[in-house]
């Protein structure tokens, strides 16, 4: 601790004794203003009384501008861009302690913005302080002088805040690449690996550090090298990325090669404005590819499935027809009484079995359709059609189904129409199919309205009925083979659901198109279709 005994030690001429043959021995102002600490002398109500040059340059003051001020009014410290200043009451509590206990006190470092003098703009910089509190005592033992030495840290304190920060960033960056599910890597212009992530490395049952250095070929043998140097070399080259989905890799796990698949891109590493490097991103994507190959696999199984089912229902109704012509052929026979009179009991019998048989070939004919329209095997024998006619005679055929029922059938289809180049078999099927569900689906008393008319390039014909509708839900799927609205009320009904997709299959032929409206359940249907006028 310093003590000034001698009045004479006193630092500022200010204040001192004044014993000019002792200052002319010794320039103690001059010796003060000259060391090199920054230093400021204060005096015991805390003003300043004088400052070392160096104290001077640091904040940019001039001595004289300094003297005889509080040293909080020369240096404030209410930087509007610091939100919350700390210099000006941290140097108040040292100073207070130095006070109070006449003992020295370090000050921890503090930011203390300088305030810069008008001349200068007057604006803050930011700055950091390390500054230590000596007392001066006088001869009666009272603090004299307060000794303030600061030094400026501010250019370590922002290094070290800049090397935290980076070492901060550096080490999130390392969290994240070795935390991802995708393998990271960096080659640079030589195609040397100059780093890459731990899954990368994993990939090749490689450490990270085994890694860096090493070549394409090194990696991938001298067979995988060729085509990956290519790709790559391709985007050190353009500047132009590279992406690839689920290719193969035959990649290291536990020790073992196994078949991978992968998803990556070649990223080109630019700095400057030139290629410097490329950045390969790869996701493993084995069971994305393994899933694709399973459903694949599925859906070939299905379609043979679908082929053996196809050809197996053409062979059955094939086979089927023989015997089933065979007995109706020999009950033709029997029934006409040609090999002998029938009792009216036989003849009863004999009618339900041609029935019967009837009901079972209209069921194969079906069949064997379907089985045609699926494998897209439907010959068209094609010819000039007149549309009314034919209609007419479909309406004749079912006539008797629609008395018996007490239905009304009417036939609004115009006699002038254009003829339509079509097979006039299929055609007559298509109609009658649609009719023969209109009366099916219509109940007793109900009325079926068959029209037709041209519509831009087509011919559109309607069956329209007062029937039981079609739900919305199910206007799409009555198409598909073996599909009934409700089986418990079709069932009733006959049928197994083939004769709209027959239709639909036969209209597709001939390039038209088959759809059904209906104002909902209970409120009749509409379904009609469309066939080209002109091939
Ligand atoms: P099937 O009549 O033998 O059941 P279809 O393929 O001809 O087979 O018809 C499929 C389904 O479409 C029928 O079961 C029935 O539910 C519905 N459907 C067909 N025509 C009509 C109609 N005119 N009115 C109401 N529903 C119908």
């Amino acid at each position: 601790m310093l003590r000034s005994d001698d009045p004479h030690n006193s630092p500022s001429a200010h204040h001192a004794g004044g014993d000019q043959s002792a200052k002319a021995a010794l320039d103690f102002e001059a010796l003060f203003s000259a060391v090199p600490g920054r230093l400021l002398v204060l005096s015991p109500d805390l003003h300043i009384l004088t400052a070392s040059d160096a104290y001077c340059r640091v904040t940019m003051r001039r001595r004289q501008d300094l003297a005889g001020r509080s040293v909080f009014e020369a240096f404030p410290d209410d930087n509007p861009e610091n939100p919350e200043p700390e210099g000006a009451a941290a140097l108040q509590a040292s100073l207070k302690r130095v006070l109070e206990t006449k003992q020295p006190d370090a000050m921890p470092v503090v930011r203390y913005d300088l305030a810069l003098p008008d001349e200068r703009g007057g604006d803050f910089v930011e700055r950091y302080w390390r500054s230590t509190n000596t007392p001066i005592l006088g001869p009666d033992g009272e603090v004299r002088y307060i000794l303030h030495s600061a030094e400026d840290v501010t250019a370590q304190v922002l290094l070290s805040a800049t090397t935290a920060k980076q070492e901060q960033e550096r080490a999130l960056m390392r969290r994240i690449t070795d935390n991802a599910p995708v393998a990271i890597s960096y080659l640079n212009r030589d195609l040397v690996y100059e780093w890459v992530n731990p899954r990368h490395a994993a990939t090749f049952g490689l450490s990270v550090d085994q890694f860096i250095g090493k070549t394409l070929r090194d990696v991938y043998g001298e067979e995988g090298e060729a085509n990956i140097r290519a790709l790559m070399q391709g985007v050190l080259d353009t500047g132009q990325p590279y992406a690839a989905i689920g290719f193969p890799f035959h990649a290291t796990v536990d020790g073992k090669s196994r078949l991978t698949y992968w998803d990556f891109t070649y990223q080109p590493v630019i700095s400057h404005g030139e290629v410097v490097g490329v950045l390969p991103l790869a996701q493993e994507v084995s069971e994305r590819v393994e899933q694709e190959r399973l459903q694949a696999q599925y859906i070939r199984n299905l379609e043979a499935a679908d082929q053996h089912k196809d050809q197996f229902l053409g062979i059955l109704s094939h086979e089927l027809r023989t015997p089933l012509n065979a007995i109706q052929g020999f009950g033709s026979v029997l029934a006409d009484g040609l090999v002998g009179e029938l009792t009216p009991r036989q003849a009863g019998y004999m009618e339900k079995i041609l029935d019967s048989s009837d009901a079972l070939l209209e069921l194969v004919d079906d069949l064997l359709d379907m089985s045609r329209v699926q494998a897209g095997k439907v010959v068209l024998d094609r010819h000039r059609v007149q549309v009314a006619p034919l209609i007419a005679k479909v309406l004749t055929t079912v006539s008797g189904k629609v008395a018996e029922k007490g239905q009304a059938l009417l036939d609004h289809v115009p006699a002038a129409l254009p003829e339509l180049d079509a097979d006039p078999r299929r055609l007559y099927q298509i109609v009658d199919n649609l009719v023969t569900n209109a009366i099916k689906y219509t109940p007793e008393g109900g009325t079926i309205t068959v029209t037709a008319c041209v519509e831009g390039a087509n011919l559109r014909v309607e069956v329209a009925d007062t029937g039981i509708g079609v739900p919305p839900d199910e206007r799409a799927r009555i198409f598909e083979a073996f599909t009934q609205v409700d089986m418990s009320s079709t069932r009733t009904r006959g049928g197994v659901g083939l004769g709209l997709s027959i239709v639909k299959g036969l209209v597709d032929a001939h390039g038209g198109k088959v759809g059904v409206e209906s104002r909902g359940e209970g409120r009749g249907s509409i379904f009609w279709f469309t066939l080209p006028l002109d091939r």
